[in-house]
Parts: structure tokens; sequence; C-alpha cells
């Protein structure tokens, strides 16, 4: 039974509305935050203004009169009287229910403006008695009315004593924080504007230090997971390592080192490998997946999309034959008796390393002994995979590969739970992609860099931001820009991706394109991470401006990658503030630098645009203006989850947090 059942004028309806809300006790209830307030002062003046709606006391003359003007449209009309005893005619579209509210002598609150010489229009009408003056929560909840929840509301302030403060008492203090017990007040009953500022900045950090506690005590349980420790073979290592077709650079050498002591450590390894596009991240895991293997464990690699796991595929397959050791990819198109005897060389350990997308860990899918798994975008490993694994009793090391650079500090905040690695440098292209900036007037130099392309055999990539041409023609779209390709280059071999194609076309339109069948592809940023095309030279942006650094970085990293030299050409309009900010990416080629310039200029909206991060929403704080609370919220969540792990102090906050986490894990 539910302790709600308990209050005052709930019944199985009510109860029902309050689960659809996950409401389920009075905790919840007072901790249920409004969405925002309203102001409602009356108007005190006997003359109304004409452009806004402001609050009126009334007190209503007459019966409320209906006349219907066209269907679903219902005027309500009726007389009153209001400041200064002037009489007004008061208008009312369609709320009906009113018939009941309005008889003569009742007294009134209107939320209206002037709209004739003697009317009023209202968009609301209250009894006065149901009517607070004041700053008023307003919860916007689906299943209840505010009315209905403020009733359940006061009924549960009056009785809860909120036992703990979910902030440690000295963070309070450090902060100047309301203790918690005015801020549920406060939150709910605001007694004016200034308590409302105190009540935001409590809830803000409160949120921030919540989600800080998650993440660190996320870290702090990977620590303590207890895996298998691999036996890693350094002597063929070496060997394979002198095998490489090049020399790894001096980044690779310190990440696979970080690599080899946490698979040959107890502890789960839980690794983040930050690096450009190009920066070498499959090598690393690909000698990574061979310390594995030899230490007799099997290794199981992600990729975000069915494309991608082809690729990596045909990269790792290749190399891992001359390692000695056996992989197979598992896909949507793997005939179900390939698929069948696939999976049965799995279970039994014939088969070494596995390649494809989050089918990796479906049901059916048993490993012998799995002992890593690599997953490239890290975002796409979610929580939820995680469980499966868990659940079949497995505790594999996880390492991460993750293209979008992350400004170091707020790689701390989001990532926390993890270690990270990062790779520095693009390997053995000390020329970069060579980047220009062109004015969309500037036609000709398009022109001939497109055809110097084309004739060299090489592909080209034309990107904007719009699929559609923009309504006033300031921009043109996708669908247009290939359009005039396909007139202009009748020779040439041109694709389209966008994101209002059907899936299966984008792959297969991409999977042309990576292959060397198409010689253009006109693209939105849907191309942004992943495929190489070895043959691709040539990157167009139209309206770059539009861009961020780091997504322009990215875009023009899919260029240049093999024997060709890349270009790619920034076109924007003839504006003064384009032009300064594009002119960076000519000169800065380091994507970690240029994500910092991008969180300094337009905060980390765009990076979280490009990990297609869910989990930073927060309903108080603002990740881009709240940051510096956000750095506060680590340090403090950080040195409470440590001091726990000492002393044993904090246990209440540490359970706390692993509700919310249990909580999390569940939705
Ligand atoms: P990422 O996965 O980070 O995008 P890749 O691992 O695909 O990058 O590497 C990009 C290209 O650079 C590949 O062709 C790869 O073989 C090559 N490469 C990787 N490491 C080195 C190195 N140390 N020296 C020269 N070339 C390298
Ligand atoms: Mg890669």
């Amino acid at each position: 039974m539910s302790a709600l059942k308990a209050l005052k004028g709930v019944g199985d309806k009510t109860l029902t509305s309050l689960h659809e809300e996950a409401l389920f006790s009075c905790e919840d209830i007072v901790t249920r935050w409004p969405k925002r307030y309203e102001s409602r002062f009356f108007f005190t003046d006997d003359r109304l203004p004409a452009d806004a709606y402001v609050y009126v006391a009334l007190k209503a003359t007459s019966e409320i009169k209906t006349a219907r003007i066209r269907q679903k449209l219902q005027v309500l009309s009726f007389d009153a009287i209001g400041v200064s005893d002037r009489q007004w005619r008061i208008k009312v579209y369609n709320q009906t229910f009113l018939r009941r509210l309005v008889n003569p002598d009742v007294a009134l609150v209107a939320l209206a403006k002037q709209t004739g010489p003697n009317t009023l229009t209202a968009m609301r009408i209250w009894r006065a008695q149901s009517f607070s003056e004041g700053i008023v929560p307003v919860y916007g909840l689906k299943h209840l009315t505010d009315h209905q929840f403020t009733k359940l509301l006061k009924q549960c302030l009056a009785m809860i004593q909120m036992r703990h403060d979910p902030l440690p008492e000295e963070l309070v203090r450090k902060y100047r924080l309301l203790d918690f017990q005015t801020v549920l007040t406060w939150a709910h009953e605001p007694p004016d504007d200034a308590a409302l500022v105190q009540v935001k900045r409590r809830l803000k950090y409160q949120e921030l230090f919540d989600y800080q506690m998650r993440v660190r005590w996320q870290r702090h349980t990977h620590r303590q997971l207890q895996g298998s420790a691999k036996t890693i073979d350094t002597v063929r290592l070496r060997e394979l390592v002198e095998s490489l077709p090049f020399t790894l650079t001096d980044s690779q050498k310190k990440t696979l080192r970080e690599i080899y002591t946490d698979l040959a450590s107890p502890r789960v390894m839980h690794r983040l490998l930050q690096g450009d596009t190009g920066s070498g991240k499959t090598v690393v895991a690909f000698v990574s997946m061979a310390m594995v293997i030899w230490s007799g464990q099997q290794v199981a690699f992600m990729a975000p999309t069915e494309l991608l796991a082809r690729q990596h595929f045909d990269t790792l397959s290749a190399w891992a034959e001359s390692a000695g050791f056996k992989v197979a990819l598992l896909s949507g198109a793997t005939p179900s008796k390939a698929r069948k005897a696939l999976l049965q060389q799995l279970a039994s350990g014939t088969l070494d390393g596995l390649i494809g997308t989050h089918a990796l860990f479906s049901k059916d899918v048993i490993y012998h002994n799995l002992g890593l798994v690599i997953t490239d975008e890290q975002h796409r490993f979610g929580v939820a995979q995680r469980h499966a694994l868990q659940k079949k009793g497995m505790r594999p090391d996880v390492l991460y590969l993750s293209a979008t650079p992350i400004p170091r500090t707020l790689g701390m905040t989001l990532f926390g739970d993890m270690d990270l690695s990062t790779l520095a440098s693009r390997p053995g292209q000390s020329d970069k992609v060579t980047t220009k900036l062109v004015t969309m007037q500037d036609r000709p130099t398009v022109r001939e860099a497109m055809r110097n392309a084309l004739k060299a055999g090489e592909q080209i990539y034309v990107v904007a931001p719009l699929i559609d041409d923009a309504e006033d023609q300031s921009q043109k779209g996708v669908i247009t820009l290939y359009e005039t390709l396909c007139r202009r280059y009748k020779e040439a071999k041109i694709g389209l991706v966008h994101g209002r194609l059907p899936a299966e076309d984008k792959a297969t339109t991409l999977e042309a394109f990576r292959r060397g069948a198409l010689d253009i592809l006109v693209a939105t940023s849907v191309i942004e991470v992943g495929i190489h095309a070895p043959l691709a030279s040539l990157m167009i942006i139209y309206h770059a401006e539009r861009f961020g650094y780091a997504q322009l970085h990215q875009l023009r990293g899919r260029v240049g990658r093999a024997q060709t030299k890349g270009l790619c050409l920034l076109i924007h309009p003839q504006d003064q503030a384009a032009v300064e900010r594009l002119e960076v990416m000519t000169r800065v080629h380091d994507g970690f630098v240029l994500s910092e310039y991008d969180f300094k200029q337009r905060g980390f909206g765009d990076l979280v645009g490009l990990m297609q991060s869910g989990h930073l929403r927060f309903e108080h704080a603002d990740h881009v203006e709240d940051f510096n609370i956000m750095k506060c919220a680590l340090e403090d969540a950080e040195a409470i989850v440590e001091a726990y792990h000492k002393t044993g102090r904090y246990q209440g906050f540490i359970e706390r947090t692993k509700n919310q986490l249990a909580r999390y894990a569940r939705q």
C-alpha cells in the first residue's frame, strides 16, 4: 500500500495519477519542484492596459450568457464591477465550466485585458477564495492540476520533517545555502522574489552535487570491481608492435602501457580513449585486443552502425590473421545459418573476437570467456548493456573509443567515472588538411577544386547544414545542392544522404561512397562520425559559419586519410564576424584546442550534440552557465566519496546516491 493513501482526498484514482507522475511518497511530493512561478498581483488602477493581461478583482452582477459564434467557438459574457465600482462587461471564450462559477454577487478574479470601452476579455477566471495573490508556483503536471497537487503538497509539508538534509551540513555552510526545510517551504510558498533566488541557488547546487555523487560513486565502484587479471605475453606483444607497418607514436605507446596495466590488474578496466579521427585509435584497440586474446579470453568490438562495424571488421580481420587469431563479423545481414555456426564457435571459445553493433549483446549471444569489450563512440554503450553483461555474470574490461575531442575539464565532469587516455596527434601525416575560407560569391575557386579532385580520381564531400532551402532563400539545402551538382557534373556519380532518408538508403549510399563507387557525396552533417573513404580528398562545407569548430574539425578529418592530401573549403557569407570565427580553422589543427574554443564561445551545447548525450539534462542547472558550480560540486563529491571510503563517514549520502543510481538503472 502506498503511503500516499493516508492523505486526505486521495482515492484510487488520484493515487493512480500520482503514480503516473512517479510520486510514491510524501518525500517525492515535496521535492517535486515547481516548473516556474507566476507573479499574481492585483492591478489596482480602474483603467486596464490593452496590451497585457493583468489580474483584477471583480464582483459579478449578472448571470453568465453564452453565445455560439461558430462551431467550437463560444463566447461567455457577464457583467461585473471592478476597482472604483467601475462597470465592466466581461467576455471569455469557450470556458463553459464558468457557468457554474459565475453568479451575481460572487467575488471573482480575472486575468484580463481591456478590449473595448467597457469590455474586458479574460483569459482565466477564478473564484476569489481559490485565488491567492503573490508568487505562485506552477507545477504543470500531466495527471494532476496544480490545485489538486497543492492540496496534497500542503498536507505533506505539514507532516514531513525531512530526516536528513540531502546535502552535507558543511557544504550548506560553505556555500551559504538555504537549509533544506527552508528550501521546501520557500520553493512551494515563496514569500518574495529574493527568496526564490536563494531557492534556485540551492537547487542548482544540489542537482549538480547529486549528479557528481553518482558519477564519483560509479567510478569508485568500478575501481572496486574485481574482474580477471590477464596474463599478457610481452614477448609476443613486442613482436606484434614491431610487425606493424608503422612505428607507434609516443601517445599510442603511452596509451597501450596504460591499457596493459589495466588488463594485467584484477581491477576491471573502464577506460575512455579519446583522439581525433585519424589519430590511430583503431591500432591501439587492435593491440589491446591481441593482448586479451593471447591471454586466452575473447573480445567483443562494438560499433555504432552496421557500416562502421563492417569497416572495422575489414581492418581488424586482416591484422588479426597475421597476428594468429580469428575474428568474425556479426551483423543484421548475417544469414541465420552462418549466424548459428558463429554463435556456436563463440560459445565454445574457438572464435576469439566478434565485431558488430549492439546486437553483440543480445540474449542469444553467449561468450565462452569474454575478457574485453571495445566500443567505438562510447556514448552508445549504455548502462543497459553493461547490466546485460553483468547479468550473464561477466565483468569484462571495457575500452571506449571516442573521436569527440572533449576539453579536459569537461571530460572530467562528463566521464568522471572513467579513466582517460588521449591520443595527441594525427600520426604519419605531417601536412594536415589544408583549410581555406571561400566566400559564397567565389564560385570559380570551388569549381576548380572540384574539377581537380575529379580529374585525379579523388572523392569529394559536399556538406551543408540544411536539408531543404531556407524559406527566405538565404541558404541552399542539400537537396538543391545535389540537383545542381548533378546537372553540372554529368559524368560524375553523385550520392545524397540526409536525416530524412530511410536508414537503409543512407547506409547503401555511404557504403557506395566508401567503396569508391561514388565520386561526390552530398550530405548534411550526418556523415560526421565514422566512415573512411580512403580516396576522399576534398571537403566542401557550405554555411560553415553555422557549425561549431569541433564539428568542422570532425568533418575535415574525413578527407586526406590515406595517400591523398586533403583540402577543406569553408564557404561562408561575406560577413566580418563569420570570417573572424572561421579563420581559426585555418590555423588550428588540434581537435582539443578547437573544442576548447567551442566551449568558450558557445558553451558545450555543440559538444553535447556531437556526443548525442541524453544524460546531461538538468532540471535546475544550466550546464553552460553553471559550469563553475559543476566544478565545485565535482570536488565536493570527490572529497565525500573519499572520506566515506577512508572513514565510513557520510554513509547516508552514499546510500542516497546508490538509490538514485538504482532508480536510473531501472528506467
Ligand atoms: P582513428 O580510429 O583514430 O580514426 P585510425 O586508427 O583509423 O584512426 O588511423 C588512421 C590511419 O592512420 C590509419 O590508416 C592507420 O593505419 C594510420 N596509423 C595509425 N597509427 C599510425 C602511426 N603510428 N603511424 C602512421 N600511421 C598510423
Ligand atoms: Mg576510427
